[in-house]
């Protein structure tokens, strides 16, 4: 006897399956009243009447839009962010976790107000009201991400993982998570920045600023139907295109928390100057697409953070991007090629289909790929976007040397666990104190011993966590 129901071998019962399937999707979204009434009686999230009520509506209306359009897809990630919603308000109700929470949501709002706030409204796919909630994630310490969508969305998520929580100088990844929000949310923009980055790298090459060879390498022998080729300001005008997200994303870090937040960059990205180029079926059946990996390859993404600190604020954050420059130099020589190579991350079935790591795309020398950083660090901070209602990223929101020692006063205080250094009145911010806190871990490196050590971390955390 066959154990499947051969009844759905038939077009027509499959259908009916689907719309089962379906149909249990809506159920599920019915959660929404529910959970939104548990936020009404959450700390934190009470307040955001508002929002709440916006969000009953956003589902409400996104729902029903979806199904009746048919747009299952649609309905399926509908019920996928609802599902990080729903974990957002349990995680403040059940108050596990409510600390962290509370302090991370104070920084990323605090990014947030400054960024998003200063964009013209009509660029902006957020809701008037939106306000970013970050979510208690899960992933290892560096899988911080951010959920961003073109919707008009009540409440942004940026994730922030649970492993992490212990790590509050790690948090300084949070920036650069807005960032994405940001790029995700303003229309036109990430055509702007990448355009704009194509446009720079063009004519570098073009005169002969910036010397990139030419790239050929045949994959059939390899089995794979494609060879890749590009001249040479192809090929860096491919690279930037596909780093301006993230490359975007680390100046927002910059130009809200400054050095520190490439301080901590270094400690988890560190220095590797090799690059995955990925294979990917393109949207053209049979068609084999590439491009590099949406990282810049760790090397080079330092240089860029010492070039863009050096731009901002007309270099008043010179001193600190030459010890940055000397701790990368120390730990990293600088090396002659950055190689690019095929990734057994390549998602076009990774190292099984491609049978080997490292086919080589292209080497190119270090010196030429660090001068293109120096361009894009330009574009990044300088240059005007429409989208950015004709300001640059900077005219929206710098680091001043005024910041800095804001931040410099701070690292005392965090290390020794003094309550109460947050003082709205002399203009010290969330983001102040999340900068102060690597410089405030670095200092541990001096105690011998351990034990006094494990001491001095914890109470860099829960200074941080429970007085921000
Ligand atoms: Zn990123």
């Amino acid at each position: 006897m066959a154990t499947l129901n051969s009844k759905l071998n038939d077009i027509q019962k499959w259908k009916e399956l689907q719309e089962e399937n379906q149909r249990r999707v809506e159920v599920d979204i019915h959660e929404v009243e529910r959970v939104i009434d548990l936020a009404r009686k959450t700390p934190g999230l009470a307040a955001y009447e508002e929002n709440l009520r916006a969000m009953s509506v956003f589902f409400a209306t996104e729902t029903k839009a979806a199904r009746s359009s048919g747009n299952w897809a649609y309905l399926n990630a509908l019920v996928g962010w609802w599902d990080l919603y729903r974990e957002s308000v349990m995680q403040r109700y059940s108050g596990v976790t409510p600390v962290e929470l509370r302090t991370a949501d104070k920084v990323v709002a605090n990014i947030f107000d400054r960024f998003v706030r200063t964009i013209p409204g009509n660029q902006v796919s957020y809701s008037r009201i939106a306000k970013p909630l970050v979510y208690g994630g899960e992933g290892g310490p560096s899988a911080y991400f951010s959920i961003p969508r073109t919707l008009q969305r009540p409440f942004a998520i940026i994730n922030l993982p649970h492993t992490a929580f212990d790590h509050v100088w790690r948090w300084l990844a949070l920036p650069h998570e807005t960032g994405h929000d940001l790029y995700a949310s303003v229309r036109g923009l990430p055509a702007e920045v990448e355009d704009a980055l194509e446009t720079a790298m063009r004519s570098a090459v073009q005169n002969s600023e910036v010397q990139i060879p030419d790239v050929t390498v045949d994959l059939n022998p390899q089995g794979i139907p494609k060879i890749i080729q590009y001249i040479g300001e192809d090929f860096l005008a491919t690279v930037w295109r596909g780093w301006a997200n993230e490359a975007q994303a680390d100046v927002i870090g910059y130009l809200n928390c400054g050095a520190a937040a490439l301080v901590t960059l270094q400690q988890i990205i560190e220095f590797r100057e090799q690059h995955p180029w990925l294979l990917f079926q393109g949207t053209t059946p049979g068609v084999i697409e590439d491009a590099p990996e949406e990282h810049p390859v760790p090397y080079i993404r330092n240089v860029l953070g010492i070039e863009v600190l050096r731009l901002i604020d007309g270099g008043s954050h010179n001193a600190l991007a030459d010890e940055l420059q000397t701790r990368l130099d120390a730990l990293a020589p600088q090396p002659t090629e950055i190689v690019f190579a095929i990734s057994v991350f390549s998602q076009l079935g990774g190292a099984n289909v491609i049978g080997q790591n490292g086919i080589e795309v292209a080497r190119i020398q270090t010196s030429e790929l660090i001068k293109s950083a120096k361009l894009a660090a330009k574009v990044l901070v300088q240059q005007n976007f429409a989208a950015l209602g004709g300001n640059s990223y900077e005219q929206l929101g710098t680091f001043t040397a005024g910041d800095q020692r804001i931040v410099d006063a701070l690292i005392d205080p965090i290390y020794g666990g003094e309550a109460g250094f947050v003082n709205e009145a002399q203009g010290v911010e969330p983001r102040h104190a999340l900068a102060a806190t690597v410089f405030a871990f670095e200092r541990i490196f001096g105690l011998k011993d351990p034990v006094y050590r494990e001491q001095r971390a914890a109470i860099i955390n829960e200074t941080f966590t429970h007085f921000v």
